[in-house]
């Protein structure tokens, strides 16, 4: 696959360092298994950060480098770690893991005009959700309060900003109101993830908004 749009550097670094939500670093976890132009970005900046770590760790006496395995043990393990680039169906590993299977394991929910939407469970502070969207179809026309990432897994779709097709990752940030409308031809199925409620102009999809938890 040819991808065109890519990963901003302040997100790898920020996933690298696992900083992230849970909803982002699935939506970079995936891309980064279709892309290895932002595979390797991610790991030379994870060998950065583990150069970091054993420097730190080689200034520690054994007492406190003690402690401080203690702790990390401790510690819940992080959300997905470098994934292998593999694929089952339209759906790539890191994400397959999440469902629990390929995309007819999916629990669509209807959210109006075709489209469907399953969300995925992560950490509080950021949603991840699926997203089908109908060939021609578009998506309610919203603004966004927060980040929103939203990766192409089939199909294609374009809004003002150009066209994305399979791998290609938007991110769209508060000030972009936007429509992204699927292409013609195929369904598109997307992975999007949010940190703040949807604005949408529409009276409907605001009164569902509270439901659908978008
Ligand atoms: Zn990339």
């Amino acid at each position: 696959m040819t991808i065109r749009h890519h990963l901003s550097e302040e997100l790898l670094m920020a996933y690298a360092a696992g900083e992230l939500p849970e909803a982002f670093a699935l939506v970079v976890a995936t891309h980064v298994s279709l892309c290895d132009e932002c595979r390797a970005q991610a790991e030379a900046y994870e060998a950065l950060g583990g150069a970091v770590v054993e420097e730190i760790a080689a200034e520690m006496d054994d007492a406190a480098l003690e402690a401080c395995l203690a702790r990390l043990d401790g510690m819940p393990q992080m959300a997905p770690a470098r994934p292998a680039p593999r694929r089952r169906g339209v759906l790539p590993g890191p994400l397959a893991d999440y469902v629990g299977g390929g995309v007819e394991a999916v629990k669509w929910r209807p959210v109006g005009k075709g489209v469907r939407q399953a969300i995925l469970p992560t950490d509080r502070g950021a949603t991840a959700r699926l997203l089908y969207i109908p060939a021609g179809v578009a998506v309610p026309d919203h603004g966004h309060r927060g980040l929103e990432m939203t990766l192409v897994l089939q199909g294609a779709f374009a809004d003002e900003t150009g066209r994305f097709g399979p791998g290609d990752v938007e991110i769209a940030d508060g000030d972009l109101e936007h429509v992204p409308v699927a292409e013609a031809g195929q369904d598109c199925i997307c992975l999007a993830a949010t940190d703040a409620p949807l604005r949408f102009k529409g009276i409907v999809p605001r009164m569902a908004q509270p439901f659908m938890r978008i």
